[in-house]
């Protein structure tokens, strides 16, 4: 058996090397290392799956959140409420432009944003939502859609962890995650659903006006060579990127189906352990595992965690420490009772492997070295 990794891109690269290995090549012997046609046929391949009129690509998904921020015109004392259980990036992107991170608790069940504490942290400097897609799933769009609209703020959906999930509207129709808000940011980090062979990430929005602004700030501002109405960065999509993600993008429900069959034999096998809670499933959204986090009750999941690894499966914890807690951004006036979930969530959740090629052998050799080592804590 193959060694068992939280991912395995080698694996998938050797299954579809003879396309990846084509597209590079094709690149390198055209020498349009930037910007070239690979980028344009990217962005319109991912409009095209996504649904969504415009897709901005950008350096990677950190910049993804800061050129959307940017595009807002906000102004320093502005508050941009975010999940306290996330990935550091949301949250730093807000901080380094002068904002006002507001960071609120998220449900214990699927682990994202709390509707009822994101309405609660509103206040009059409040512009903007940034809810996570966390591990996958959606965040409950249709409810903070509501109160966006009631409070007149701009909704920025981090979807780097949840690229090709579904929502589902109450009314039956449903959309892709990143395209419902006014707009998505997404990263094709390696280990992602959508994975390059390198940096990459991408802005999704279906509103012209802030596609041709977010089009001139990752690019320097500039709207005509050399004249520069916005501030902006340098932020682009490699050549070599795109074309890997061109390849990669046709395979992308394929991976994601890979992750929820292995998901489904993990719940059907961890589903009653008495230690062990699985991964919820919401009703408005699908889930497309690009973690699979169980809950532990019961146990000390640190040593956990500790004799998994020394059994040779990784299991890893997303995320040890809430974001309010981190140096950097704890503040004086959080209370600790305003993020219990998040608190017992960091103290409780362990992932375990989860990729596009995982086989029934490993899974089954992961899950009975799960429970054996859960039964000798
Ligand atoms: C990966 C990730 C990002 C950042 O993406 P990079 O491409 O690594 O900059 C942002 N938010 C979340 C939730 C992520 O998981």
């Amino acid at each position: 058996m193959a060694e068992i990794r939280m991912v395995d891109l080698k694996g998938q690269y050797d299954k579809i090397k003879n396309e990846v290995d084509q597209a590079i090549r094709k690149v390198l012997e055209s020498t349009s290392f930037i910007n070239g046609p690979e980028v344009k046929e990217f962005a319109g391949n991912l409009e095209n799956y996504l649904g969504v009129k415009h897709v901005i690509p950008c350096g990677n998904g950190t910049d993804a959140l800061q050129v959307s921020l940017m595009s807002l015109d906000l102004k320093p004392g502005d508050e941009v409420i975010t999940p306290d259980f996330t990935f550091v990036a949301t949250v730093e992107t807000i901080a380094l432009l002068g904002l006002t991170p507001r960071l609120v608790d998220v449900d214990p069940n699927h682990f994202t944003i709390d509707i009822e504490a994101l309405e609660n942290a509103i206040n009059k400097n409040t512009k903007a939502i940034i809810p996570v897609h966390l591990f996958g799933q959606c965040a409950n769009m249709e409810e903070i859609l509501k109160i966006a609209a009631k409070y007149g703020l701009k909704v920025i959906e981090d979807t780097a962890q949840a690229t090709g999930a579904t929502y589902h509207f109450n009314s039956g129709e449903s959309k892709k995650a990143g395209t419902i808000g006014d707009m998505g940011c997404t990263s094709f980090f390696p280990s992602k659903n959508l994975g390059a062979y390198g940096d990459g990430g991408a802005i999704f929005t279906n509103n012209d006006e802030l596609a041709e602004k977010l089009r001139y700030i990752v690019n320097h501002g500039m709207k005509t060579r050399y004249y520069h109405d916005y501030i902006g960065v340098n932020s682009r999509l490699d050549t070599l990127q795109a074309a890997i993600l061109n390849v990669k993008l046709k395979y992308l429900d394929e991976y994601n189906s890979a992750r929820k069959i292995a998901a489904e034999q993990y719940d059907t096998i961890l589903g009653n352990h008495e230690n062990l809670i699985t991964p919820a499933k919401v009703s408005w959204s699908d889930h497309i595992y690009h973690q699979y986090t169980l809950k532990t009750k019961g146990i000390d999941r640190n040593l956990l965690q500790k004799r998994m690894m020394e059994s040779k499966v990784p299991a890893m914890i997303y995320y040890p420490v809430p974001i309010h807690r981190q140096k950097a951004y704890s503040r004086p006036e959080y209370s600790e009772a305003d993020f219990e979930i998040t608190n017992q969530l960091s103290e409780s959740v362990i992932s375990l492997p989860i990729h596009t090629e995982l086989t029934d052998t490993q899974i089954q050799h992961i899950t009975k070295t799960f429970i054996e080592v859960l039964n000798t804590l």
